[in-house]
């Protein structure tokens, strides 16, 4: 009999519902959940291609060990053995754990207690790290925790919805398809696109704002400064809610109207009338993603957006607030159960002794981190000059992925011991593995996932495990128990999301950010049959928090948000020797490094190479016609891909998708480009904004 059986797409932040049809052959069909309330049913092309790319095509099947075959045994040993050792001779830092969004939480909750609970060390980072980071500290300076204020809903109430950093239509494509079908019911509604690029997004915009890269501090702050003289600004909610609006006033009214044009490269007009549209509308919602995050001033980007919102009390209610979109499918899900190297488990501080001691009586483990680990730049440079001994990464490809890509190839390549958990056998990163583990992929795995609006889905399987896959948490916990640790006797995810779930409520007085643990005690059968809830309570109880702070009630100890003073950073890095700004980012139809949408003919045919979109004036100056070679160039490394020309790029500016690696194209791994420079507080890495040079390729 065909079965059919909800589940949770596994590419972006927006997490649709979809439902998976497997026929009396096994072939498996997609299509949207309607009752799921990411997507209502929608799908976008990459999650409606999801049963192209489950063939078993290029899976790894059993584990190795120096690229020969070996038994689950011996391989689980030998890491327990090489991990313990290393941590024998060199202490707790001495190994690492590099993980990722799409681990799902069961996952990244048992990573997380053995490197920190057990191990005694914090070095347990992720690529989200990449991802939302600056929100995440963003989040922290002004609300006193990492919270989500919104939904998916207030997108569709506003009256104006400002995309800044954010390519919706490729990046969220269904939170897209849900504004333009808003958009299109109600004309009286706006869309303001801040962007250097004039990207698809920007087709459905009433306003595009092609601003220069990193000038979002100071768009920012002169619309606060704006703000503060008209009748928006909210005297009674800033007395009442906030503290520190004074002095983030002082620091942005402190530009001058010149310079403001200066730094954001746009006109006096477009900026006056962005700042009356903000002024006038009291339903905006500001959607902000990696062009704002992936920034050396990303957190300060975050903050001088929230400013704005909380200057307005435009925060927590109906079609109003900051809206932080999640890449990956999971990045939130992680952040729920300590999965960075600065956070501990359930939304709990690593640099609070109590919080410490709460985590480790209720783990009864031996030790606790006390201070936060390597985030993922700091770590792979770790890895390099042999600090880290034994490193285990997860579900992540960093050889393409992570600036400066080539040295962290060569790091990984000179690392003594590399363990990678994946799911094909091929990736650019697998291939230095001392030892290899087949996990399970989607279709195949089980567990939770949180998206972009705190919304818990599960994934389920329905397909049997190939081979001898088997899921990242079991590897985790074998590894753990040979170590010899007390504490991972798990058999099921249910057992695990229990234990994440008694945790988020042990000792919790309610003092604490969340009462999350109001969905503790959910047992196998609860498990089984969840239904897309939004934390911090479970829908079908009738608690749910949909929006947070309309009550003017923040997680600072006394209750109030605050406005951080932010100056704008000086973000020129062009020279003589590089003089265009590279900007990389997604397309549309490929999902990061492509290991599995790179298996679907007709995502490839959407976009069937990489490119350097480069405007018709720079193409002609530079001598290049369109879809000719151009070599890429910065002090870190080289790419060469294709040139498209066109008016959707400013002038000066380049931009290249992330997704391509050395399996599908030499010389197009983007990130090999980017230098490893990142936003001091949150750690997040700069990809937006990248000094290189471009010329014609020649072969000679
Ligand atoms: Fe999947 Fe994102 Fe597309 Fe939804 S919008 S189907 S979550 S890729």
């Amino acid at each position: 009999m065909p079965t059919e059986t909800k589940t949770t797409c596994p590419y972006c932040g927006v997490g649709c519902g979809v439902i998976a049809r497997v026929d009396d052959e096994g072939v498996v069909s997609v299509k949207g959940d309607p009752d799921h309330p990411a997507n209502f049913g929608r799908l976008c092309s990459k999650g409606s291609a999801l049963a192209e790319t489950i063939d078993l095509d290029g899976r790894l099947h059993h584990p190795e060990i120096a690229g020969e075959r070996a038994g689950w045994d011996e391989a689980l040993d030998l890491m327990a053995q090489r991990f313990s050792d290393a941590i024998a001779e060199h202490g707790p830092d001495s190994v690492a754990f590099y993980v990722s969004g799409q681990l799902l939480t069961e996952d990244y909750y048992v990573a997380n207690k053995l490197m920190k609970g057990f191990v005694g060390s914090a070095n347990i980072d992720t690529n989200s790290r990449l991802c939302m980071s600056s929100s995440v500290a963003g989040h922290r300076r002004a609300f006193g925790s990492d919270t989500v204020p919104g939904c998916y809903e207030d997108i569709e109430l506003a009256d104006l919805v400002i995309l800044t950093g954010s390519n919706l239509a490729w990046c969220h494509p269904v939170l897209y398809q849900r504004l333009a079908a808003a958009k299109a019911a109600r004309p009286g509604m706006k869309v303001v696109v801040i962007d250097p690029r004039r990207t698809m997004t920007a087709d459905i915009a009433d306003m595009h704002l092609a601003i220069r890269p990193d000038g979002d501090v100071a768009l920012f702050n002169g619309l606060l400064a704006h703000l503060a003289k008209s009748t928006a600004i909210d005297e009674n909610y800033l007395a009442a809610h906030t503290m520190g609006f004074a002095a983030a006033f002082a620091t942005a009214s402190s530009m001058t109207f010149t310079e403001l044009m200066d730094r954001t490269g746009l006109g006096a007009n477009e900026i006056r009338q962005f700042f009356a549209l903000f002024e006038r509308t009291e339903k905006v919602v500001t959607c902000y993603s990696q062009g704002v995050n992936q920034s050396s001033s990303g957190t300060d980007k975050v903050n001088a957006i929230l400013n704005c919102h909380l200057a307005t009390g435009r925060i927590g209610r109906h079609g109003m607030g900051p809206f932080s979109l999640t890449g990956q499918p999971n990045a939130m899900g992680g952040r729920e159960v300590g999965g960075l190297a600065n956070m501990l488990a359930a939304h709990m501080a690593i640099e609070s002794a109590d919080d410490r001691d709460r985590v480790q009586r209720f783990w009864g483990s031996p030790t606790i981190a006390d201070r936060p680990g390597l985030k993922a730049v700091d770590l792979f440079e770790a890895v390099a000059d042999g600090r880290i001994k034994a490193l285990w990464i997860m579900a992540t490809n960093p050889v393409v992925s992570m600036p400066d890509a080539d040295a962290v190839e060569a790091a990984i390549r000179a690392c003594p011991f590399v363990v990678v958990s994946d799911v094909m056998k091929t990736t650019d990163t697998a291939r230095h593995a001392h030892v290899l583990l087949p996990s399970l992929g989607w279709g195949e795995k089980d567990g939770t996932v949180t998206n972009s609006e705190r919304r818990i889905s599960r994934q389920r399987s329905v397909l049997p495990a190939p081979s001898e896959a088997r899921a990242d948490w079991w590897q985790l916990a074998e590894v753990a128990r040979r170590m010899g640790f007390l504490g991972f006797e798990y058999t099921t995810p249910t057992e695990i999301f229990a234990e994440h779930a008694a945790l988020s409520a042990f000792e919790n007085d309610g003092s604490r950010d969340f009462d999350i643990g109001a969905y503790a005690g959910i047992g196998p059968a609860g498990y089984e049959a969840m239904m897309p809830f939004q934390w911090p309570a479970p829908a079908q109880e009738g608690r749910k928090t949909t929006r947070f702070f309309a009550n003017g009630h923040f997680y600072h100890p006394d209750r109030k948000a605050r406005f951080i003073a932010v100056t704008p950073a000086e973000t020129e890095r062009t020279s003589v020797d590089y003089p265009f700004t590279l900007n990389t980012g997604r397309i549309r139809d490929q999902w990061h490094t492509m290991t599995r949408t790179g298996k679907s003919a007709r995502l490839s045919a959407h976009i069937a190479e990489p490119f350097a979109e480069l405007h018709p004036r720079d193409a002609r100056e530079l001598g290049v016609g369109s879809a000719g070679l151009v070599e890429l160039e910065s002090p870190h490394g080289m790419a060469v891909v294709r040139a498209l020309v066109t008016e959707r790029q400013a002038r000066g500016n380049v931009f290249v998708p992330m997704h391509w690696n050395d399996q599908f194209a030499a010389k197009a791994r983007i990130d090999a480009l980017v230098p490893p420079l990142i936003d001091r507080v949150s750690g997040q890495p700069a990809s937006k904004n990248v000094a290189i040079a471009v010329r014609p390729f020649s072969a000679s």
